[in-house]
């Protein structure tokens, strides 16, 4: 008998088509994330079974809750021999040491040839847990435990008790690449891992703007990015130093439109870098109405500058909502971390609240501002960042 962990794939058993590329992505998804420990993981289209040494377990299930596409995590014990007489032995065996008062039994039979049916297994081994556990009253309604017994087609038993609520969403890949505008405030982190939620792998593009924001303030991004790399493996991390665009806005344009610019200029390098990295969208932490250029008007008159879509997971979230996903996903004290941004050190006093694309192409043609655009693409930074637990500093690409 062999102590492993089961997984349930939950809503991508619905993907018909899909479902082999599916379930290869979360395997090697899983795979990844326990590199550092010996796994062997088999599969077959309704389970996942997760093989290592007993005292890793633990810490492969912290992982595995962080992976995407599950819907339960069950420890289990795997019986090699199916013979029913093996069974009730190995179930004697698992109940010894648990304290057992009302229960359930559920078979599932998914070996339709296997000489007893679900119901029979069910009834013949409620009579073993009575017969051996003093306290055992059966209860199929409200019991305060279910022991969980799997016939499978490849002529092993599966027996377990206890379920984990899975993360959910679809493995991380299958919906492809986007590239998250990664600032360091509380919503931005919170739109990647809704999109890496859905299955977009993230690769992240941050604006710096030094020496008027800090090294620290970019440190500060690349501990978001490492938190949400947990649910990634890692985040190819793009920073771009956006100083001498910014500069040129704030001599060049009226004061009321820098706002809007420097983001029309954002999209425009951020475009770029989707493009060279195979990004089919882009993904922002932009809620309506949250601040002046966030506004409906205010979006349109930046978002034309692109044509790929933006994907803006919180645009119709409270801020209250945002946070209390920021602080289940333990962003949140980072992102309140008091570092000045690129956005903030050039705020006007009145931004303005209803700018136009017109207005705007305008301004713009008043400086050159395509080579700068293009030196700043040139020059990006690329960290790799990394989900490694004993790793303290980012690996550079
Ligand atoms: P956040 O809390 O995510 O910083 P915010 O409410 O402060 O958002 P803005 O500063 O207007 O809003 O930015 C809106 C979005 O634009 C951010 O969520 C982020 O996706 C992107 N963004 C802003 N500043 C940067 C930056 N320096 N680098 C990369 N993306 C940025
Ligand atoms: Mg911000």
């Amino acid at each position: 008998m062999k102590k492993i962990i089961i997984i349930k794939y939950g809503e991508l058993t619905t993907k018909k088509d899909n479902i082999n590329f599916f379930i290869t992505t979360l395997k090697d998804n899983i795979k990844n994330c326990l590199v550092d420990y010996e796994t062997e993981i088999k599969y077959d289209k309704g389970r996942m079974f997760i093989y290592a040494n007993e005292d890793n377990l633990d810490v492969a299930i912290e992982k595995i809750k962080k992976t995407f596409g599950i819907h339960e995590i069950n420890i289990g014990y795997e019986i090699d021999d199916n013979s029913i007489e093996n069974i009730k032995k190995s179930l004697i065996e698992l109940i010894k040491d648990r304290d057992i008062t009302s229960f359930k039994i559920v078979t599932k039979r998914s070996d339709k040839k296997y000489p007893i049916n679900s119901m029979e297994i069910s009834r013949q081994m409620g009579g073993i847990v009575l017969k051996n556990k003093e306290k055992a009253e059966v209860d199929v309604h409200n019991p305060k435990m279910v022991i969980n017994i799997e016939v499978r087609l490849n002529n092993k038993v599966y027996i377990y008790f206890d379920k984990i609520k899975g993360i959910g969403g679809y493995p991380v890949g299958v919906a492809g690449k986007g590239l998250l505008m990664l600032s360091g405030g509380i919503d931005s982190p919170v739109a990647g891992y809704l999109a890496l939620k859905r299955g977009v792998r993230i690769e992240a593009i941050y604006f710096e703007s030094p020496p008027h924001t800090s090294d620290a303030a970019k440190n500060k991004v690349i501990s978001l990015a490492k938190k949400l790399s947990e649910y990634s493996g890692y985040v190819k991390l793009h920073v771009i130093n956006f100083t001498a665009i910014q500069e040129a806005i704030l001599k060049n344009c009226p004061h009321e439109y820098l706002v809007t610019i420097m983001r029309r200029m954002m999209y425009r390098i951020s475009e770029r870098i989707a493009k060279k990295n195979n990004c089919k969208v882009l993904i922002n932490g932009e809620s309506i109405g949250q601040v002046a250029s966030q506004t409906l008007t205010s979006m349109a008159a930046i978002n034309c500058v692109t044509k790929l879509p933006v994907i803006r997971p919180v645009a119709c979230l409270d801020k209250l909502d945002i946070i209390e996903i920021a602080k289940n996903i333990d962003t949140y004290e980072t992102s309140i971390l008091p570092f000045e941004d690129c956005c903030t050190i050039f705020v006007p006093d009145h931004p303005v609240i209803n700018p136009t694309e017109e207005s705007a192409s305008e301004y713009e043609k008043s400086f050159d501002f395509e080579n700068l655009i293009s030196d700043a693409v040139y020059n990006e930074n690329i960290i790799k960042v990394e989900n490694k637990i004993c790793e303290e500093h980012s690996s550079i690409l």
